[in-house]
């Protein structure tokens, strides 16, 4: 037998950028974990302001959704609690450390529509055991992530709003004005514990009406002002 080749390093995924031919190179995914109020309820918390956590979504998890395709999902194995969470996803176009809160967004290259797909099942079960999250949040292509449209672009504000439909019918539906913990301050704090990168991603957290899809199931995300994703679960 001839010695086992030594891997290829396989490139990265990248993201459109609305209206442009250049692409993003993901990097890492930093999700922030109940920052709606609403949300933090439903999944059975008070949602006062306690210091914001973090976990992760790996390189494979990010699923690029390219504009007006409907992208398949696959469905993971090991669940069968498969929740949708719709995100405000804000792309790193300059990292740093020890970011200061006022200048955060300088370090912003764009947002754009996303997914924390979550195998709930096992999110719950690692929750009661007091072990990381991965399992249920990490999954392969559990992070769709749609076209990022620049800072600054005149359609996009914080003030809008964020919904996601399942079969048509509406499931999420908030406004992003309801994050307990700002762009800035996400962007501030993670950069005390971490080198940020640009072409890290952060999942900005997802409001009330998360549930499960099924095979077959077509899900929209949508942020006024961006891009929607259209995704069919497969
Ligand atoms: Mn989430």
């Amino acid at each position: 037998m001839p010695p086992m080749p030594v891997p290829v390093l396989e490139p990265r995924p990248t993201l459109a950028i609305v209206g442009e031919k250049a692409r993003f190179p993901a990097r890492r995914g930093f999700c922030i974990g109940r920052n709606y109020a609403a949300h933090a309820r439903e999944m059975g918390h008070d949602p006062n302001r306690e210091p914001p956590f973090f976990f992760m979504k790996t390189l494979e998890a990010i699923l690029p959704v390219e504009v007006g395709i409907e992208t398949p999902l696959p469905y993971p194995s090991g669940t069968s609690d498969y929740h949708h969470e719709v995100e405000l996803v804000v792309a790193l176009g300059r990292g740093g450390r020890d970011i200061a809160e006022a200048d955060a967004m300088d370090h912003v290259f764009g947002f754009a529509v996303g997914l924390d797909m979550t195998r709930r099942d096992l999110q719950g079960e690692a929750k009661k055991l007091g072990r990381p999250w991965e399992i249920g949040k990490s999954a392969d292509a559990s992070g769709p992530v749609g076209p990022i449209s620049r800072i600054g672009a005149p359609e996009f504000s914080l003030a809008g709003s964020i919904r996601l439909t399942t079969d048509g019918v509406e499931k999420q539906n908030s406004v992003l004005a309801a994050m307990i913990w700002s762009i800035p301050e996400q962007i501030a704090i993670l950069s005390r514990y971490f080198e940020l990168r640009a072409g890290d991603l952060i999942f900005t957290g997802t409001p009330e009406g998360v549930s499960a899809v099924d095979r077959g199931q077509v899900m929209v995300g949508s942020i006024d002002g961006l891009e929607s994703i259209r995704l069919k679960v497969v």
